[in-house]
């Protein structure tokens, strides 16, 4: 090896030695007479001093040097005199005996310091560099421990990682696929896996009984900050379990992982039914590290003459504790904020509950301090409060006030990110109505089973069946998902007729797995967690991609390598397709 040891590791106890390190020179002085560097590695940074007065050479060398310069030195290890104390190499430093160039660096295009000059996009195109900055790499690092733990931990209880292809045919997730065109079958294309999900049943069906894979899924979707078009999943299936059973072994997983990487402890993973989630906090992924449910009016506000209440199928408020003294600019910009295209509120009414006791809302021409003080009981308010109420559609009306919730969590500081709040949410409905084909769609995958006792309802009321499905949700993330599947073919081919397939068109995309199904398919269900998000909550991230080395940008493009592209007429020819454009 060219190196002793590493940038990270050397202190006291070294003194005397003689060390060879290898680094790229992160900063150099020069003080006259003597010139300080700093070298860095993955492991950490150390300090050279080289004393150019009496060394020609060294005097020479160390003119050259830039910054990211790689560098192999040598030299004896000497206390400093002017201790760093916190960085752990920081007591010592390297009286430098010899120093060779082991390669030059141009002036990279960013400071490669935690806290970097460099704007997004150029960073993602130099991120061969970015990847050099501590808290990028420490990213990486985090993620590839936790692998390791995932590993351990389903080893450990006999699950066994196998690959399953990449260029498969759809495996419907809910996104667009993306395709590749095969050469040797001209006209025909694979598809990319949206998830390993049909290939895991087929391992139950072989036997295969425990399963999990790290594995890259590739959904086309629109881009946001938690996704990328390529994303790792930890994917589970397991045979003659029950979804308790899952719900109990994946919790351990993730305990596991918590204990192991961050020293936290949980007890029992809080469950909520999915009906609940929606009605107490308008979302499927509830942030339960603090409160503010929703509470429902409609019983107390109705007929009192206000037309907005009065035609509402909802009225919903939250209260916001603390915040009466929200001037009415604040509220305005509030109210503002909610009617942005994004969110499509209508307008917002409040109630302040004032520290003298007062009540005044904002539509006090139609209710009584009576009216408001039943509104305050139904909020359990207190002095000091604010009350903040929508009304509408439903649907609508709770999808706003989650929003609000959420933002009135971040502004009074309820959304801390070193706290941690895990929650199951259970009982998904089977079938959601997408309103712009008309029809029925799998809210989870087509390969989830009904509740038994549900299955007569697939008829009359499919929008109320009920599934056996679940998702781990952590500070309102949505961190895993997955069901107990049907294993049987009779009910498999009821499910894609009631999602608008014929049976040729089932037979013909799915005839695979039904007919795997009439082999002794055991009952299975699995789940799998979007590793990517994993990773950046324990990291402390908002986005997913600065737990993934080489991302794509909010257009799917890799700037760095330039991709997609196009290729060249020849390839084109060869694959049989013809130039469109
Ligand atoms: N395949 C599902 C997904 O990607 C997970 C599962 O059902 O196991 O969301």
């Amino acid at each position: 090896m060219l190196r002793t040891h590493t940038c990270g590791e050397l202190n006291i106890n070294n003194l005397g030695q003689t060390v060879t390190l290898c680094g790229w020179v992160q900063k150099s002085r020069d003080l006259g007479g003597t010139t300080f560097i700093d070298v860095r590695d993955r492991y950490g940074l150390t300090q050279l001093v080289l004393n150019i007065d009496t060394d020609a050479s060294l005097r020479e060398t160390s003119r050259t040097l830039g910054r990211e310069f790689v560098i192999k030195v040598s030299g004896t290890v000497i206390e400093r005199t002017n201790k760093n104390t916190k960085i752990p190499t920081g007591e010592i430093e390297i009286a430098v005996e010899s120093i060779e160039v082991l390669n030059s660096s141009k002036v990279p295009p960013f400071m490669i310091e935690d806290e970097t000059d460099g704007g997004e996009e150029l960073r993602a195109k130099y991120r061969y560099l970015d990847l050099r900055r501590n808290p990028i790499r420490n990213n990486l690092v985090l993620r590839h421990k936790m692998a390791q733990e995932v590993r351990k931990y389903l080893d450990m209880l006999d699950f066994i990682e196998v690959e399953t292809p990449v260029l498969i045919k759809s495996t419907p997730e809910g996104a667009r696929d993306f395709v590749v065109p095969s050469r040797m079958n001209p006209g025909e294309f694979y598809a990319l896996p949206q998830s390993p999900q049909t290939f895991k049943q087929l391992l139950m069906v072989s036997g295969f009984d425990r399963y999990f894979q790290i594995v890259k899924c590739f959904r086309d979707e629109d881009l946001r900050a938690d996704r990328q078009p390529e994303f790792t999943q930890i994917d589970c299936e397991m045979a003659f379990i029950t979804q308790e059973d899952i719900l109990n072994i994946f919790e351990g997983l993730t305990r596991h992982l918590f204990k192991a990487l961050k020293g936290i402890e949980f007890n029992d993973f809080p469950r909520m039914q999915y009906a609940d989630a929606m009605r107490l906090y308008g979302s499927d992924k509830p942030d339960i590290r603090f409160g503010m449910q929703f509470v429902e009016l409609n019983d107390i506000v109705k007929g009192k003459g206000l037309g907005i209440f009065d035609s509402a199928e909802l009225v919903v408020g939250i209260n916001a504790k603390g915040c009466a003294d929200y001037t009415r600019k604040q509220i305005d910009e509030l109210t503002e904020w909610l009617k942005r295209p994004q969110i499509g509120a209508t307008g917002m009414i409040y109630c302040r509950y004032n520290t003298d006791g007062t009540l005044k809302s904002s539509v006090d021409k139609f209710y009584s301090e009576d009216d408001l003080t039943n509104w305050a009981a139904a909020f359990e308010a207190e002095p000091g409060d604010l009350i903040l109420v929508l009304a509408g559609n439903a649907d609508k009306a709770r999808k706003q006030l989650n929003e609000l919730r959420l933002e009135m969590g971040n502004r009074l500081g309820l959304r801390d990110k070193n706290i941690y709040a895990p929650l199951w949410v259970l009982d998904f409905p089977l079938l959601e109505f997408d309103e712009e084909s008309g029809r029925y769609h799998a809210m989870h995958h087509p390969f989830t089973s009904p509740k038994p006792e549900d299955i007569a309802l697939l008829d009359t009321n499919p929008g109320d069946v009920r599934a056996n499905a679940y998702d781990l949700v952590i500070n309102g993330t949505e961190i895993g998902g997955g069901s107990i599947r049907i294993h049987d073919r009779a009910l498999q081919a009821l499910m894609f007729k009631h999602l608008g397939f014929t049976a040729e068109e089932a037979q013909k995309q799915f005839g695979f797995l039904m007919d795997a199904f009439e082999y002794g398919a055991p009952p299975h269900g699995g789940i799998a967690f979007g590793f990517d998000r994993l990773c950046s909550i324990f990291a402390g991230l908002d986005s997913i991609r600065d737990v993934i080395a080489f991302p794509k940008n909010n257009s799917g493009r890799d700037v760095m390598i330039d991709s997609p592209s196009t290729i060249a007429d020849t390839q084109l020819k060869e694959l049989k397709i013809k130039t469109a454009l």
